[in-house]
C-alpha cells in the first residue's frame, strides 16, 4: 500500500480532487475553486452532465421540474438559463451542465475520459493516492461524487454475448445516433427508462418486442413548454423559490395536501384523482392526499382510479390487465412518469412479453428465446436498471486506513454518517452516494456538499489537513437508517433496497428519515462543535 506521494513531479497534489462531473460534483468543484482550494475534477465520461452524460437514450428527460433540478448558487445563472420545458429533455439538460462548466470556468478544472481504478489512503502523507488509467493523482481530500444510479445492471442472461446485433444499456447509450429506423427492436425492462424509451421509439421501429418482468404504476409526466410569463414570473420569484426548494422535505415547489383520502366523498375523489392524473410529474406523490402511503385503503383507493385508467387507454383488455402492477402498492417502487406509454400498447407494431409468465430463457445470435418461442431482433436495449447506491463506490478500488478495503467495510451494506462519510476513510466523502435520500436530489445531494465544504473550510481555518468521523456517529446514523427502513414506503422489491442486484445485501440505501434527518443532524454537529469528526494536521 503506498503511503507516500508517487515521487514523480507530473503527480497532481490537488488539496480536493472531485471524482464525477454530475450535479453533484460540479457544484463541489465550482464551492472548492470559489473557495480558493486546488480543485480539479476527473470523469469516465467525455463531458459534463453524470447522468445526463450517460443516459442520452431516446425520450430520456427530467421528472422534477427542470428550474427545481438545476442550481440556486447563483441567481444570474438562474435568471440567464431560460430552460425551454417544465421538463428538460437529456440535450437540454446536457447542454446546461456544459453552459454552467464554462460559465464558472471550471473546466479546464476537469479531466474527461479518466477512469479511476484505485484509491488509497497514505497515513503519514495525509493524501489519498489515486490511481487513474491516465497516471496518479495525490489529493488530500477525495470527493467521490459518483452517483448512485450509474453503474449499469445488464442480467447474465445465457448466451448474452452470442447475440449479434447492437445491444445498449440505456445508461451507456452512444454518443453517435443509434439508428433504430425500421429495425425489429427489444426493450427489456419497464422502470422509469425502459417507459421513456418506449412510446419514444415505437413510432420509428418496425417491431417492438416489450419485454416485461413486473408493471408499474406509471401515471402522466404531463411535461409542456414554458410560457413567457412563466418565464418571468420564474424569474422574479427566484428568492422564494430557492427558500422552498432549499428547506421542503422532497426538495420540490409542490404543495402538501393537507387532506387524507377518505375525508372526501367518492365524487369529490374522484375529480380529486383526475386532477392528480393531469398534474405534473412527483405531484402524484408530494401533493396527493397525506395518507397515500401510509394507509394501504387509500393507496388501493388511487390504485384502483390508474388502474381504471389503463383499462380506458389500451384497448385489449388482456393487454391492460397486464400492465397493472399486482406486485406493490402505488409508491412502494419509485414511480415513473410518462408521455404515451399506455396509448403505444394499441400500435400494430409492439408487443408485451411477460417474463414472469414466459421467461428469457437465453439470448441467440439473433434475438432473445423465452420459454414458449424464439424473437428476432436487429437491437435490444436494456433498459434492466443499476447496481443502486453503492455500485460505483465499491468499484472504485477503495482502501482506507491500515488496508480497509470499502468493498470489505461495507461487506453486510453500507455504514455512513450523514450519507457523507466513514470510519476508516478519513479525507472521503461520498456526497449524493448511499444513505442519501429520494426526492428532487440535486438539492438533497447540494445539502450534503455544503456541509462538506463547510467542514473542508473548517478544516482549513484550523491549520488541520486530516479529518475523520467516529465510528459511534456512523453507528448512530446507520442505526437509525435501518430502523426506519421498517417504516419505509417502498417495498422490498424497491431497487432501493438492494434486492435487485443478485449477491448483494439486503439493506436500506437512501436515509430514511429524508431531509429533516438531515438538516438536524447537521446542525447538531455544529453546535457540539464537531463532536463526531476528529481532525489533525498531518505532520502530528
Ligand atoms: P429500474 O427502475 O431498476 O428498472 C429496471 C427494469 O428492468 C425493471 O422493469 C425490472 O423488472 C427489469 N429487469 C431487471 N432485471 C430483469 C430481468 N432479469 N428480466 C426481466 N426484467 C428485468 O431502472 P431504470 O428504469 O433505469 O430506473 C432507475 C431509476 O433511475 C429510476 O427509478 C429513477 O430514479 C431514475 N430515472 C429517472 C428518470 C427521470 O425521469 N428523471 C428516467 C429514468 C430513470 P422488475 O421490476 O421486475 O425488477
Amino acid at each position: 500500500m503506498p503511503d507516500t506521494v508517487p515521487a514523480d513531479d507530473t503527480v497532481p497534489t490537488p488539496d480536493v480532487l472531485v471524482v464525477g462531473a454530475g450535479v453533484t460534483g460540479i457544484y463541489q468543484l465550482h464551492l472548492a475553486r470559489a473557495a480558493g482550494f486546488d480543485a480539479m475534477l476527473v470523469d469516465a465520461g467525455d463531458g459534463p452532465g453524470g447522468t445526463w452524460f450517460w443516459n442520452r437514450y431516446p425520450g430520456a428527460r427530467f421528472d422534477s421540474e427542470s428550474y427545481t433540478y438545476g442550481y440556486f448558487f447563483s441567481e444570474e445563472l438562474f435568471v440567464e438559463w431560460e430552460w425551454q420545458e417544465h421538463f428538460a429533455g437529456q440535450p437540454e439538460t446536457e447542454r446546461y451542465f456544459n453552459h454552467v462548466v464554462d460559465r464558472f470556468d471550471l473546466r479546464r478544472h476537469m479531466c474527461f475520459g479518466v477512469s479511476v481504478l484505485a484509491a488509497t489512503w497514505g497515513d503519514a502523507a495525509g493524501r489519498w493516492i489515486v490511481e487513474t488509467d491516465r497516471g496518479h493523482i495525490a489529493a488530500r481530500h477525495l470527493v467521490a461524487a459518483t452517483g448512485v444510479l450509474s453503474v449499469p445492471h445488464i442480467p447474465a442472461f445465457d448466451g448474452i454475448d452470442d447475440f449479434a446485433g447492437a445491444a445498449h444499456h440505456t445508461g451507456r447509450w452512444p454518443t453517435e445516433p443509434v439508428d433504430l429506423a425500421g429495425r425489429r427492436v427489444a426493450v427489456v425492462g419497464t422502470g422509469s427508462s425502459g417507459v421513456q424509451v418506449i412510446p419514444e421509439i415505437a413510432p420509428e421501429v418496425a417491431e417492438l418486442t416489450v419485454y416485461q418482468r413486473s408493471a408499474n404504476w406509471c401515471t402522466p409526466l404531463n411535461n409542456r413548454p414554458i410560457t413567457d410569463e412563466e418565464q418571468a414570473a420564474l424569474r422574479a420569484d427566484f428568492e422564494s423559490i430557492r427558500h422552498t426548494v432549499a428547506t421542503s422535505v422532497h426538495g420540490f415547489l409542490h404543495r402538501a395536501n393537507d387532506r387524507s383520502t377518505f375525508d372526501d366523498d367518492e365524487s369529490t375523489r374522484r375529480a380529486f384523482y383526475e386532477e392528480m392524473w393531469n398534474s405534473p410529474g412527483f405531484t402524484k406523490l408530494t401533493s396527493n392526499y397525506l395518507d397515500l402511503t401510509a394507509d394501504p385503503a387509500a393507496n388501493a383507493a388511487f390504485c384502483d382510479f390508474v388502474a381504471g385508467k389503463i383499462r380506458e387507454i389500451v384497448h385489449d383488455p388482456a393487454t391492460a390487465a397486464r400492465l397493472i402492477p399486482s406486485d406493490h402498492r402505488f409508491s412502494e417502487k419509485r414511480p415513473p412518469f410518462v408521455a404515451g406509454y399506455y396509448e403505444t400498447f394499441n400500435r400494430d407494431n409492439l408487443e408485451l412479453v411477460d417474463t414472469q409468465a414466459t421467461p428469457i430463457r437465453r439470448l441467440t445470435a439473433t434475438g432473445i428465446e423465452t420459454s414458449d418461442r424464439h424473437r428476432d431482433h436487429d437491437v435490444i436495449v436494456w433498459a434492466t436498471g443499476w447496481d443502486f447506491g453503492t455500485g460505483a463506490l465499491e468499484r472504485m478500488g477503495i482502501v482506507g486506513r491500515g488496508g480497509l478495503r470499502l468493498v470489505d467495510h461495507w461487506a453486510d451494506g453500507p455504514t455512513t454518517f450523514l450519507g457523507i462519510m466513514t470510519d476508516g476513510f478519513p479525507n472521503l466523502y461520498f456526497p449524493g452516494g448511499p444513505h442519501a435520500a429520494a426526492g428532487n436530489n440535486p438539492r438533497y445531494n447540494g445539502d450534503q456538499v455544503d456541509f462538506i465544504h463547510e467542514a473542508l473550510e473548517r478544516l482549513r481555518s484550523r491549520g488541520d489537513d486530516v479529518l475523520e468521523v467516529d465510528l459511534d456517529a456512523v453507528r448512530r446514523w446507520t442505526d437509525m437508517v435501518d430502523r426506519g427502513a421498517e417504516h419505509s414506503p417502498f417495498g422490498e422489491r424497491s431497487y432501493y433496497f438492494g434486492t435487485n442486484i443478485a449477491g448483494k445485501p439486503r439493506k436500506y440505501l437512501l436515509n430514511s428519515g429524508g431531509r429533516p434527518k438531515l438538516f438536524k443532524e447537521i446542525e447538531r454537529v455544529r453546535s457540539n462543535d464537531w463532536a463526531a469528526f476528529r481532525s489533525r494536521p498531518v505532520s502530528s
